[in-house]
């Protein structure tokens, strides 16, 4: 069987190394706060290309502290909007709604599964504060337009980055586009922690600065409280395991891309739809999408083949429970691409072997 994604095997590609940063913290007697946490952020600062990073618990947090700072800066007020794609993982928006803000959901391009920017203009109104992109799947959102659209109407551009680590727009990276970006290190994405992590990096010092002391109980002095803050802190132990695999994304990167060329280049099937060449040289494939009219048929012959995918995502936000407020929206294509997405595996511990075997099953179906 070929599993989706084997995260004991991701580890293993640098077992070694791993296991001293992991020792080098257990011997320090200092697990929060400390030095790994500082050259961590530094050293992803550095690589996405912002003046700051602050570590926090998770990327929720990122995204939710990002909102709140926003608004004890007076950026943004209670039932003020922001817009954001309409096919987002969950995370995205309950950032949004867990901050007294409303998210306003604009539809993706089926081609790129990216925010269609043609629509985002028709969504703005004078609540509109702010536009969260989200690089999904690992494909870039930011288009020229979007940054052109933030200018003209005033809008903070924040990037949920959660999915893109090491992603290009032009020379520089996703996470250093807009004005703040969240980024996740759950264990199944690009840079994978071995537990929960999160970061927020932005070239706002003072952004920065609150966001440090809301995620410290909103104290910037011991036992002072200006906020009402909450405590998410990127722990010593995952600072230094990221630090190991963060010198590792850009060749990982360039495996997974080499890997979905392959798909893009030999699967060839009518029933199914594929992202094109350009989508494949742009993206650092956190997920590779497959659309199919009959997704359901096609997971179950996958698996009988020995395959095992995933769907990103099953239910779309607007149709969950916790949003009945939502319900009534009429969103076609991200409803399409909810019903029609499967994800294949695509990580860089796939061997050539196993990526033959994908594209000659695939191409069976
Ligand atoms: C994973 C993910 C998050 C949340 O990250 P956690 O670390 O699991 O809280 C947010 N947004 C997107 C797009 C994600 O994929």
């Amino acid at each position: 069987m070929i599993k989706y994604l084997d995260l004991k095997s991701v580890t293993a590609q640098h077992d070694s190394e791993i296991n001293e940063a992991v020792q080098r913290v257990v011997e320090s007697g200092w697990y929060l706060q400390g030095a790994e946490n500082k050259a961590f952020c530094k050293e992803f600062a550095s690589f996405i290309g912002t003046a700051h990073c602050v570590g926090c618990g998770n990327g929720l947090d990122a995204l939710t502290l990002i909102l709140r700072a926003y608004k004890e800066m007076g950026v943004m007020q209670d039932g003020d909007e922001v817009i954001v794609p309409a096919n987002t993982y969950i995370a995205t928006i309950l950032a949004i709604t867990e901050n007294n803000l409303k998210p306003v959901l604009v539809e993706p391009r089926i081609d790129t599964f990216q925010i269609n920017d043609t629509r985002i203009e028709e969504a703005i109104t004078p609540r509109t504060r702010a536009i969260m992109i989200v690089h999904l799947y690992g494909k870039c959102a930011y288009t020229d337009h979007i940054g052109d659209i933030c200018r003209r109407h005033n809008l903070r551009l924040i990037e949920d980055n959660a999915q893109a680590h090491g992603c290009h727009f032009g020379n520089r990276r996703t996470g250093s586009l807009g004005d703040a970006a969240a980024h996740s290190f759950y264990p199944g994405k690009n840079l994978g922690a071995l537990g929960d992590g999160g970061a927020v990096t932005t070239d706002d010092k003072t952004l920065a600065e609150m966001i440090t002391t809301l995620a410290n109980y909103g104290s910037s002095r011991k036992y002072v409280f200006d906020y009402k803050g909450r405590n998410s802190r990127l722990d010593e132990v995952q600072a230094a395991v990221l630090r190991v695999k963060l010198r590792y994304l850009d060749a990982d990167n360039a495996r997974r891309r080499d890997i979905a060329l392959q798909y893009a280049e030999r699967i060839h099937n009518e029933r199914l739809l594929l992202p094109s060449m350009e989508y494949c040289k742009q993206s650092v494939h956190h997920i590779f999408p497959v659309l199919c009219k009959q997704r359901d048929e096609l997971q179950k012959y996958l698996l009988e083949h020995g395959v095992q995918t995933m769907v990103h995502y099953p239910i779309p936000p607007h149709r969950q429970l916790c949003y009945k407020e939502m319900a009534e929206l009429q969103l076609p294509i991200t409803e399409q691409i909810h019903a029609e997405e499967l994800s294949i595996p695509l990580n860089q511990t796939l061997t050539q072997e196993e990526v033959e075997t994908i594209i000659d099953v695939l191409n069976k179906f």
